[in-house]
């Protein structure tokens, strides 16, 4: 089932890449075939198996020998672990069969929920730019399942708002220096995904996950101080890491105190 479940995420996460690039290049992404960037040969299904086609062709255009972005190999397989992480963390005995209907859609949900915040960490990596088309969908889809789940609209509502808040603020102080609004707008769909309080403890893991990847980065000289830095990728992070470790995190967090 893990191996099944990981193949399933190759394969999302294959046509996630598809959905950066053409959401980059303002195209659709359910029609027209995919192209080789370089020689402009149409790929078929055989260049086009997540992960395999990449290692048989050792990451080159099988047409024009032009080398292929690493990208699209990793995010295939960094998807196909989030789906299995996923699949663990909902579904304990990780079997499908005696899963309850409930847990099926809070599946389901987190898969699609993680499949955004990949294109979000991706596109904002790459180009300093939270799509407002990814997160108000994510939003309104997470609002929608944690009702379902039994979330109070109450703490739901009440998360968004800290979630946003927590960065309107730094937008109106900073007059928008600092931020942007897609923050102000991924601050909601934090708090729609994690509902209150761990909010909060996403908003924590990313700011801390944040300065040690900046230190890092300052220190091996691939950033300058005053660069500008890809703030959503390290919000998507935290809030996948929440999803996943939030409560055990907290509690160890806090037993280093007590
Ligand atoms: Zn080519």
């Amino acid at each position: 089932m893990v191996a099944f479940v990981f193949i399933l995420g190759l394969f999302v996460g294959s046509f996630l890449n598809v959905v950066v690039l053409r959401l980059h290049r303002a195209e659709s992404f359910v029609k027209g075939y995919s192209k080789c960037l370089a020689c402009k040969h149409r790929l078929y299904i055989k260049d086009l198996i997540p992960l395999l086609s990449y290692l048989f062709l050792k990451g080159r255009c099988r047409y024009c020998k032009n080398k292929f972005s690493h990208q699209y190999p990793l995010l295939e397989v960094v998807t196909g672990l989030a789906f299995v992480l996923v699949f663990w963390k909902v579904i304990p005995s990780l079997d499908l069969a005696s899963a309850t209907a409930l847990q099926f859609i809070h599946l389901l949900d987190w898969w699609v929920i993680v499949s955004f915040l990949i294109i979000i960490f991706v596109y904002d990596l790459k180009y300093y730019l939270i799509l407002d088309k990814i997160v108000w969908p994510g939003i309104i889809l997470a609002l929608i399942v944690n009702l379902f789940l039994g979330f109070s609209i109450f703490n739901l509502i009440f998360a968004a708002v800290i979630g946003g808040g927590f960065f309107l603020l730094q937008f109106v102080v900073s007059k928008g220096r600092w931020i942007g609004g897609g923050d102000i707008r991924l601050g909601v769909f934090m708090g729609a995904i994690l509902g209150w309080p761990h909010v909060l403890t996403a908003l924590f893991i990313s700011y801390i996950l944040g300065s040690f990847i900046s230190v890092f980065l300052l220190l091996a000289k691939r950033k300058e101080m005053g660069d500008k830095i890809p703030f959503g990728t390290f919000l998507a992070l935290g809030t996948f890491v929440t999803m996943l470790w939030g409560p055990s995190l907290i509690n160890w967090y806090f037993s280093l105190f007590y």
